[in-house]
């Protein structure tokens, strides 16, 4: 068993709590580790490190944190292959998947690299006579992040490489289900040269979130996780006084019409509706074929999604691993079996996947229900596993209907060759990310990600210009020189 220790002041340190949580391979089921819950003595410790860590690192010139950043991405990139085992084997996604996951992550410290650009302020002169205005963007202070295990690269690199090259300390509360790769990034950042304590990781559970939610030393929360977790961070942000970004769960809808590239559009959905075993928040978890594409759509979806491989993370072979814990799984089940209970078609059943040398392993099969109507639970919730529901309508309003009245509004996508319905979708849906042609259409670091309705709380998205926004505060100067100008002739030198 190994003990998962917290990284502070730049290096490994061994909790000093008693109490810890366990943790099994999501692939054989076996217990391989414990992971700390902080305690409070700890953490503000740790808070009153960062305070003055901080007031020296706003003051480390641009250039300085840039060419720290341009190093750790140096540093991932050559244990890239390293860091990708990690997430497969604490979070159980194929290799490949863990791979471009990582990529995603690495490009926003691609981005967060331009840092003496991306904060560059406005100026106006002689706003009045004699007056100037200009506004500067300063980092908060202490910033924190709270994550959820499906992405345990990705999701804390949407926050930390910014956050800290806007001049913040960042503490980290990762996901106690995949406490282990965020360490191996702290420890990159600091081989990069990050100085001690601008980057600190803290485990534990609920009561390490609330003392970070109380602390008045941290001025903003970023998290991303399960809806009813990120309203409560969100109230409670908001009752002290803190910055705060919540990221919710989801339910995307793959809109299929009748005129689509149908090879394309089933490609694209195998992939949105089964990689990662649908631990994704842009997992499509609801097709709606249109029309006559009905039959045509079923049938080559049930072809591809047969010949998903479904097996260890590790294994190259593998398209599809576990799911992350025993929990999770008898959850997953208990939904596929509400639909059948609620009249559901059940065309395809994973539940009884059994993988030779991993029966103890998360696994359940690609899942595919057909005829879902909007009253069902499998429609309503989000089940964050490989279970894929159609939903069969008749026109273009009734898909569109669909997506809009669900009550999450993360992602969606059409597959359409039909320029007018693109431009509507793209137009009308209330989703904050859309793909046209394109199943999961996660942004690039340089634009910002977050959806609408109840998939985000706090208004503010990741990264990009929304994240640059929010780890900074800004300031407005106006001033007056009036004397500077006395003498016309030092400023006009020509009219002499
Ligand atoms: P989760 O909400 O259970 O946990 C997320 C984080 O919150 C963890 O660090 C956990 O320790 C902490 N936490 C859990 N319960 C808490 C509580 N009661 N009070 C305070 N903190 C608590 O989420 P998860 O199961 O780790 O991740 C899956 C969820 O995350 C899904 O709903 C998925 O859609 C969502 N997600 C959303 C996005 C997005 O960008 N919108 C991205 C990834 C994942």
């Amino acid at each position: 068993m190994i003990e998962i220790n917290n990284f502070i002041g730049g290096k490994n340190v061994a909790s000093e709590t008693d109490n810890f949580m366990s943790l099994s391979k999501p692939t054989t089921g076996e217990e391989y580790a414990k992971v700390p819950i902080t305690t409070k003595k700890e953490f503000n410790k740790v808070i009153e490190e960062m305070k003055m860590a901080q007031l020296e690192w706003a003051e480390t010139a641009l250039t300085k944190r840039s060419s720290i950043l341009f190093k750790f991405k140096n540093l991932i990139e050559k244990n890239f292959d390293e860091i990708a085992t990690i997430i497969s084997n604490e979070h159980g996604k194929v290799f490949s998947d863990a791979k471009g996951s990582l990529q995603r992550g690495l490009e926003v410290v691609d981005f967060a690299c331009g840092i003496p650009h991306l904060l560059k302020g406005s100026h106006s002169i002689n706003v009045g006579t004699n007056v100037d205005s200009f506004d500067i963007r300063q980092p908060l202070g202490i910033s924190a992040g709270i994550t959820p295990f499906n992405f345990p690269a990705m999701v804390p690199m949407w926050m930390f490489p910014i956050s800290i090259a806007c001049g913040n300390a960042f503490l980290l509360k990762p996901s106690e289900k995949v406490p282990q790769c965020s360490m191996k990034l702290a420890e990159l950042f600091s081989e990069a040269g990050l100085p001690d304590n601008i980057l600190n990781i803290i485990h534990g559970d609920k009561s390490v979130v609330d003392f970070i939610l109380q602390s008045p030393d941290i001025a903003s929360v970023s998290f991303v996780g399960s809806t009813p977790v990120a309203q409560y961070i969100y109230s409670q942000s908001a009752k002290y006084n803190k910055k705060v970004q919540a990221l919710g769960g989801a339910k995307n809808h793959m809109v299929i019409m009748e005129d689509a590239n149908l090879e394309d559009a089933v490609n694209g959905l195998i992939g949105a509706a089964f990689g990662s075993a649908g631990e994704r928040c842009m997992a499509t978890s609801v097709a709606l074929p249109v029309g006559k594409i009905q039959k045509p759509f079923m049938e080559l979806l049930m072809k591809k999604a047969n010949s998903i491989k479904v097996g260890s993370s590790l294994d190259p072979n593998s398209e599809m691993g576990p799911l992350i814990t025993k929990e999770h799984k008898a959850k997953v089940l208990k939904f596929i079996e509400s639909g059948v209970s609620e009249g559901a078609k059940l065309e395809m059943d994973g539940r009884d996947i059994s993988l030779q040398g991993f029966e103890n392993g998360n696994f359940v099969g690609p899942t595919i229900f057909n005829n879902v109507t909007k009253d069902m639970t499998i429609y309503k919730e989000e089940i964050f596993g490989p279970v894929l529901s159609v939903v069969n309508v008749n026109s273009y309003k009734d898909a569109i209907d669909h997506v809009n009245g669900h009550e999450y509004g993360n992602g969606t996508s059409v597959y359409t060759s039909n320029g007018n319905i693109a431009r509507d979708f793209m137009k009308n849906v209330e989703i904050g990310m859309v793909g046209i042609n394109i199943p999961i259409p996660v942004p690039m670091a340089f634009y910002s990600f977050g959806g609408w309705k109840g998939s985000i709380f706090g208004g503010s998205g990741m990264h990009g210009e929304e994240g640059i926004n929010f780890y900074t505060r800004r300031k407005t100067i106006t001033s007056k020189w009036a004397d500077s100008v006395t003498d016309t002739s030092l400023i006009m030198p020509t009219m002499k």
